[in-house]
């Protein structure tokens, strides 16, 4: 596949991922990782280190479908309120450096801007508290919307009937490469990965996507 610039000029739509994309995916990474575990292993009297190495195959095991990102899903396996732990570390939650000037320059633009995410409701909710981004999208949706994950090459078609956008004049940003190829199959133009996903490690280009560090890097 032939990586494409992102060329403003032929470009209308802006789709664009919350985790990882926006929002430092430091936060999800240390919840899942790091805090979810050390709770479980309170509750089952286990050490931390058993705790993870039991959940990370449960984690993995789900990733994909709509119950990896369903906190009632997650609450209910583990007998732990997942809501109220994600709002124990909700200072963790942090906007990616020149995001919201992306936003604003996008806008301004004249673009149709549209927020879309694998997140829950929940998780979205306690995201758009702390970070206030939401009013500067022109919408919002879920998978949860749509009934099936954005790695389902499905999911674009089913987007397309709550937005109206033209694949061909349609940028997505995304720091997750199945998503970018799930678009690309369904037409999507311009794909664009967010290398620097979490301010905890290090970041990574893609070899098939246009990548960049930060949004800074392809403003309009
Ligand atoms: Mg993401």
């Amino acid at each position: 596949m032939k990586i494409i610039s992102p060329n403003w000029n032929s470009i209308d739509t802006v789709l664009l991922d919350m985790d990882g994309t926006l929002l430092d995916k430091y936060f999800d990474d240390h919840f899942w990782e790091e805090y979810v575990p050390a709770q479980y292993a309170l509750r089952n009297g286990i050490s931390d280190d058993q705790a993870r190495a039991e959940l990370m195959p449960r984690y993995r095991s789900r990733e994909k479908t709509l119950e990896w990102t369903n906190l009632d899903f997650w609450s209910q396996q583990l007998d732990l309120d997942i809501p109220a732990l994600k709002r124990q570390v909700q200072h963790l939650i942090a906007v990616h450096p020149k995001v919201v000037e992306f936003l604003d320059r996008v806008k301004e633009a004249g673009k149709g801007l549209y927020l879309v995410t694998n997140a829950h409701d929940k998780t979205l909710d306690l995201k758009m508290e702390r970070t206030a981004l939401a009013h500067r999208f022109d919408g919002i949706v879920t998978s949860h919307d749509i009934g099936m994950p954005k790695e389902d090459p499905a999911f674009w078609e089913g987007l397309r009937r709550i937005i109206p956008f033209h694949p061909e004049s349609t940028l997505l940003g995304e720091d997750t490469e199945a998503v970018l190829g799930s678009a690309a199959l369904y037409g999507i133009r311009y794909l664009v990965f967010v290398a620097g996903s979490s301010s905890a490690k290090p970041p990574k280009d893609s070899e098939t996507y246009y990548s960049v560090r930060d949004f800074g890097e392809i403003m309009p």
